[in-house]
């Protein structure tokens, strides 16, 4: 029994092994009667509350006295309680979903190894696991041989960062000692349906958001290459460096790929770096069936892949890769010494951590390396076939539908499916401005219902000239058609009478 025994008693205290067993054993079984749930049709997704319920519903104050280990389990259950099921085979409100076993025991592993990525000396084997895996994921993009080089980051919005920063410092290395003030203005290219993170970057790098120029895109999201290389020659004209182009592999709403190849050809034409960013796509590599998709991305300087999205790894989990060897740690190095002593006794090429631009860095890999060893290549293949197949069962389910309207013509390429539900006092009004300002309201209605019973998730947002409407997303290998037959009725259901 632990109920009387504070945190005190647990390891390092004398003779607290048997304390800190019963402890941990129990944290297990909430933790365990947590993952049966997920999977547990007739559970919950989520039980929603509002903050100021959650806040007057519990005691979360930090106090001066310890509390009991006791407490410490019952707080454990409740906020496991409130928490979000993302592994319910019935949660698509995100890009990463489900709740993967392996990558779970592996999570555990790594808290376990409490260590830190910078040397070789505190993580050796991860350390090597890390290159081991960068190398395989360089040989799927098509980098020959798998030479080049990568970092696994907190996600993707920074692998596009280093991107950005990589890129710039290719082009005038004196920025990292003299700064933007001794280089002529940079312009970078990116569509309008690419993901924020790029503006983001920029204006933390110092180039401004004025320094994104956003391309056209066609109705299905992509990229229109003729409209980037007027851009390109737009910015050369007033004397600006046109120094990066993002290209989106997987956009974040459409789940648009734009057209590599021939970014890739513009790219070359004027010497400017080619990104791809290839977060929510990158795990269509892993697919015989699906990779063409990302044809053209070998020709990029670099790519982000999040596997944490497709490939359903716990988060968090992004990689940048990079074509050119040593970029990184040229840009990035500054050779701290009580860290990266240089007559260490090992090849210190294994110490990666002056490549990053945070110190410590947390151990991501050893999810995806457990994983990836778990199921083989053919597996995840597998586990994203599936999740492309299911969207594929959801298009051509709603596309006639009575009630449904899709945002896209045609067939979607990666597992977003974007609609709108017309409730049936609206479904046979002319399309006209009233019409729209009602839909806009539908959506978000649908999804508040949806929250309070809890029964599944899905998200929505507008797009440009579109009012809001759902973006289903399927990465979750949990889910089934019975599940997405599921998600439709449900929103039939709490959204006819609107
Ligand atoms: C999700 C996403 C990102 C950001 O990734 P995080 O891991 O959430 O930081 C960047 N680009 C695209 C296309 C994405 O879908």
């Amino acid at each position: 029994m632990v109920s009387d025994n504070s945190c005190g008693d647990l390891l390092p205290a004398c003779n607290g092994e048997g304390v800190t067993i019963t402890f941990l054993e129990q944290v297990l079984d909430i933790l365990l009667e947590y993952i049966l749930k997920t999977f547990d049709r007739s559970t919950k997704v989520i039980d929603f509350h509002y903050p100021d319920e959650l806040l007057e519903g519990f005691n979360w104050m930090l106090d001066e006295q310890p509390n009991t280990l006791e407490d410490l389990l019952v707080t454990c259950r409740t906020t496991l309680k409130y928490a979000v099921k993302t592994g319910h085979p019935r949660y698509f409100n995100q890009l990463s979903t489900g709740l993967d076993m392996v990558g779970l025991a592996a999570d555990w592993l790594t808290s376990t190894a409490n260590t830190n990525m910078f040397t070789y000396e505190i993580a050796p084997v991860f350390v090597l696991l890390e290159y081991i895996t960068l190398k395989k994921m360089r040989e799927m993009i098509g980098w020959p041989g798998g030479c080049g080089d990568g970092i696994f980051s907190p996600g993707g919005a920074i692998s596009n960062m280093y991107a950005l920063l990589i890129a710039r410092y290719k082009l005038f290395p004196e920025v990292k000692e003299k700064g933007m003030a001794a280089i002529p203005k940079l312009i970078a290219f990116t569509s309008e349906h690419s993901h924020f993170s790029i503006k983001k970057a920029a204006a933390a790098l110092g180039i401004g958001t004025d320094g994104v120029v956003l391309i056209k895109c066609d109705v299905r999201g992509k990229i229109i290459p003729a409209d980037l290389e007027r851009r390109i020659l737009e910015a050369k004209q007033k004397g600006f460096v046109p120094f990066f182009v993002n290209a989106t592999a997987g956009t974040t709403v459409y789940g648009a790929f734009d057209p590599l190849v021939a970014i890739a050809d513009i790219c070359n034409k004027y010497k400017v770096w080619m990104h791809v960013d290839a977060a929510w796509g990158g795990g269509l590599l892993m697919s015989r069936k699906h990779r063409w998709k990302l044809n053209g991305a070998e020709r990029g300087n670099s790519v982000t892949w999040n596997p944490h999205k497709m490939m359903g790894v716990p988060l968090q989990c992004s990689a940048l890769l990079v074509r050119e060897e040593g970029l990184l740690q040229n840009c990035n190095q500054m050779n701290a010494c009580y860290l990266f002593q240089p007559d260490k006794q090992y090849d210190l090429s294994y110490d990666t951590g002056d490549k990053a631009l945070q110190c410590g860095r947390h151990v991501d890999i050893f999810k995806l390396w457990l994983m990836w060893r778990a199921k083989g290549t053919m597996g995840f293949e597998a586990q994203i076939d599936k999740c492309l197949d299911l969207s594929d069962y959801l298009y051509n389910k709603i596309r006639n539908r009575e009630g449904f309207e899709m945002v896209l013509d045609g067939k979607p390429q990666h597992t977003n499916v974007c609609f709108w539900y017309l409730p049936h006092s609206i479904r046979h009004l002319p399309d006209n401005e009233e019409r729209r300002s009602l839909l806009l309201k539908v959506a978000p209605q649908i999804k508040t219902r949806m929250m309070s019973f809890g029964t599944t998730m899905v998200s929505y947002q507008p797009q440009g000239d579109k009012v809001n409407f759902f973006r289903m997303v399927i990465s979750n290998p949990a889910a089934t058609q019975e599940d997405i037959d599921f998600l439709i009725e449900e929103i039939e259901r709490l959204g006819q009478d609107l």
